[in-house]
C-alpha cells in the first residue's frame, strides 16, 4: 500500500507535478473494464463549527478544479453504466471513474448538485435514511470532534480512555484521534450512549448532522443522481447481530423505495466495515454492487461486485495524490492486501 508522507504530499503539490502526472497517465495503459471509484463526503467551506474537518473532501472551488481534471483526463461514468457493464450489457470506456458521495449532508444540495448538473456529470449519493429530516440527530464522529475541540475543560474525563490533556490544538487533535479509534472498536450498542456521556462531561452540545430532508433527496434523484442506501443509522455493521444488520440495510432500502420509488441496486458499507456475514446479507437482499472504503481500483469482469474499493478524497490528499493512486501501476500494490480483506472482512477506514 502506498503511504503518502508529508514530504510526498509537498512534492505532489509542487509546480510541474501535474505535468509529470499527465506524462505518467499517458504512459500507463488503463486495462479495459477497469473502474476507479472516488469517495467524497462534504463539499463546503472550512468552518469552526466543531465538525470533523477531515470529512470536508473539497471546498466548492476545489471541487470545480477536481472536475476540471477529471473531465479532461478521465471518463466519468454513471452507476447505470457500471451496472450494465457488470451485467455484460455494455463496456466501460477507458479511464472510467465513478463519483460517489457518502452521508447525504446538506451541502450536497447547496454546492455539489448545482455543479454536477451544470456540467452534466453523473454521481451516486449514499443516504443514511434514519437521519433524513431529523433536526435532533448527530454523527458520533462530529460529536466527539466538537466536544474535544470546543470544551473549556483542560483534560478529558477519566472515562473512557483516561484523562488526556487538552491544553492546545495538538493535544486536542491527538485526543480526538485516540477517541475515534476507541469508538470504532467498541460494540455499536454502546457507542451512542458513551459518546453522549462524553459530550455531556465536556459540556459541549453535539452539532446536528445536517443530513438532507426528503424533499432534497427527491430533488437529487429527479435530477438524475443515483440515490442509494447507506443503512439507517450508520452503525458499525461488523459489530451488529445479523438480524440487526439485515434490518439496517433492508430498512434503508425500504425507506428510499417509499420516498423515491425505484432505487438503483448499489449499497455502501458505513465506514467500509463489513464481514463475510454482512456481505452475505447484502447479496441476499439482491444488491448488484456494494462499495467499501478499501483503496483499490478494479477490473469489473473479475472483481467481487459486493466489495468494490474506493479512493477517499480529502483536502489533505489533494487531486495529484489521487491521480497517482489511480494510475494502473498501483493496482499491483493493492492486490496483495486484497486477499487478507476477502478472508477476514474489513475494519474499514477512519472515514465514515
Ligand atoms: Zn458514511
Amino acid at each position: 500500500m502506498v503511504d503518502f508522507s508529508a514530504v510526498g504530499r509537498r512534492l505532489l503539490q509542487a509546480p510541474g507535478a501535474s505535468l509529470l502526472l499527465g506524462g505518467l497517465e499517458r504512459l500507463g495503459t488503463w486495462p479495459p473494464g477497469r473502474l476507479c471509484t472516488l469517495t467524497y463526503h462534504r463539499v463546503t467551506e472550512m468552518s469552526d463549527d466543531g465538525r470533523h474537518p477531515g470529512l470536508i473532501s473539497a471546498t466548492p472551488v476545489e471541487f470545480e478544479q477536481h472536475l476540471d481534471v477529471l473531465e479532461e483526463r478521465y471518463n466519468i461514468v454513471s452507476l447505470d453504466m457500471v451496472l450494465a457493464a457488470r451485467a455484460g450489457r455494455g463496456a466501460l470506456p477507458p479511464n472510467a471513474v465513478l463519483l460517489t458521495f457518502d452521508d447525504a449532508v446538506d451541502d450536497f444540495v447547496d454546492h455539489t448538485l448545482p455543479t454536477l448538473l451544470d456540467r452534466a456529470v453523473p454521481a451516486v449519493l449514499f443516504v443514511p435514511t434514519g437521519f433524513v429530516d431529523r433536526d435532533d440527530a448527530w454523527f458520533w464522529w462530529d460529536a466527539v470532534h466538537a466536544a474535544v475541540m470546543k470544551t473549556e475543560r483542560s483534560s478529558l474525563p477519566g472515562e473512557p480512555i483516561g484523562s488526556l490533556p487538552l491544553l492546545n490544538d495538538g493535544e486536542r487533535s491527538a485526543a480526538f484521534g485516540e477517541l475515534r479509534n476507541y469508538f470504532k472498536q467498541i460494540p455499536w450498542s454502546r457507542t451512542i450512549a458513551e459518546v453522549s456521556e462524553l459530550t455531556t462531561a465536556l459540556g459541549v452540545v453535539p452539532p446536528p448532522a445536517d443530513v438532507m430532508g426528503w424533499a432534497d433527496v427527491r430533488k437529487a434523484a429527479e435530477a438524475g443522481i443515483a440515490v442509494c442506501p447507506h443503512t439507517r443509522t450508520h452503525p458499525h455493521l461488523d459489530q451488529l447481530g445479523i438480524d440487526e444488520v439485515r434490518g439496517e440495510i433492508a430498512g434503508s432500502l425500504d425507506d428510499l423505495r417509499e420516498h423515491l420509488g425505484t432505487v438503483p441496486s448499489a449499497f455502501a458499507y458505513p465506514s467500509g466495515q463489513w464481514t463475510p456475514d454482512v456481505r452475505a446479507v447484502v447479496d441476499e437482499l439482491g444488491f448488484e454492487l456494494a462499495f467499501t472504503t478499501r483503496r483499490a481500483a478494479h477490473d469489473l469482469g473479475s472483481a467481487d461486485p459486493l466489495l468494490i474499493g474506493r479512493f477517499n478524497v480529502s483536502r489533505r490528499t489533494g487531486m495529484n495524490a489521487l491521480r497517482l493512486q489511480m494510475l494502473p501501476w498501483s493496482d499491483r500494490l493493492q492486490r496483495s492486501d486484497h486477499r487478507v480483506h476477502a478472508v477476514e472482512g474489513a475494519r474499514g477506514s477512519l472515514m465514515p
